[in-house]
């Protein structure tokens, strides 16, 4: 069977150095976005350049029917999806629990949790064979994020149960669901949450004495979905300089 994986959120950052990795390690791949169709589609022409398959298919992974279309038109094109990265994610600007309105918090949670679980219920339903999930949570599921985004750090935390809980549901299909938890990696998510310069600032206070790249995240989770991987469940990475 053909490994056929959809990366959400791939147009750029993380999402997007998995999608190209992932492809030139043979997967068919599905570079899902929300706005930006350009950046998209450049991470698709890159794929298809070096002799990889790929295409870009728009989905709100929040929203169920599109979730649902965009499974149908991956299977449609590339046949049973075997993998699924949720890395789609949003965080805004820095400041207190308090000052944290209930529309935000709410959009935090569809875009993070609520994203994972459509997602995941969709993969879960349509696969009859093995397979793997990763999920793309954070540090902050840790630290907390105090101060700068409390409402993205409990989402981060909901989406570590959920993959905890998954994994020991789907342990007797062989589908093994796995997160990683990134922290202080360069890309223009950090713009979204009000400091472009975050990983410069921080880096150095980390251990490992600087922040960490896309690819560098990319490489953990194309291991996690492989079958170097294949006793690996219910794990949890961390990739943040030692923090
Ligand atoms: P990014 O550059 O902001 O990329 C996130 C992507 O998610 C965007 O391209 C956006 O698509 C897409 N997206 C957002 N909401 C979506 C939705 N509802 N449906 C479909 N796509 C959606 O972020 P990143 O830094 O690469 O982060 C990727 C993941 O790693 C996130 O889950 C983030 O929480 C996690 N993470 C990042 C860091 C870090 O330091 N960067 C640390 C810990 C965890 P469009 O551009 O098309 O709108």
């Amino acid at each position: 069977m053909d490994k056929v994986v959809i990366v959400t959120g791939a147009g750029r950052g993380i999402g997007a150095q998995t999608a190209k990795l992932l492809a030139s390690q043979g997967y068919a791949v599905a570079v899902n976005y929300l706005k930006n169709h350009q950046r998209a589609k450049e991470v698709v022409e890159d794929i298809t350049a070096s002799g990889g398959r790929a295409f870009a298919v728009q989905a709100d992974v929040s929203d169920e029917q599109q979730v649902e279309a965009m499974f149908a038109q991956v299977s449609e094109r590339y046949g049973t999806v075997t993998h699924l990265v949720n890395n789609a994610g949003v965080l805004f600007s820095q400041c207190t629990l308090s000052e944290i309105d209930l529309t935000r918090f709410k959009k935090v949670m569809d875009s993070n949790v609520v994203s994972c679980f459509l997602c995941s219920k969709t993969f879960i339903n349509q696969l009859d064979s093995s397979g793997a999930i990763v999920n793309v949570s954070s540090a902050a599921s840790r630290t907390g994020a105090p101060f700068e985004y409390v409402d993205y750090a409990a989402s981060k935390g909901a989406m570590d149960s959920l993959t905890k809980g998954l994994s020991l549901e789907l342990a007797s299909r062989n589908i093994r669901v796995n997160g990683v938890r990134p922290g202080c990696i360069y890309t223009e998510m950090h713009a979204d949450g009000g400091e472009p310069g975050r990983v410069d600032r921080l880096g150095p206070q980390l251990p490992l004495g600087r922040g960490g790249t896309a690819l560098e995240v990319a490489y953990t989770i194309a291991w996690l979905l492989s079958d170097e991987a294949s006793f690996v469940t219910g794990s949890f990475i961390d990739i943040a300089g030692g923090r």
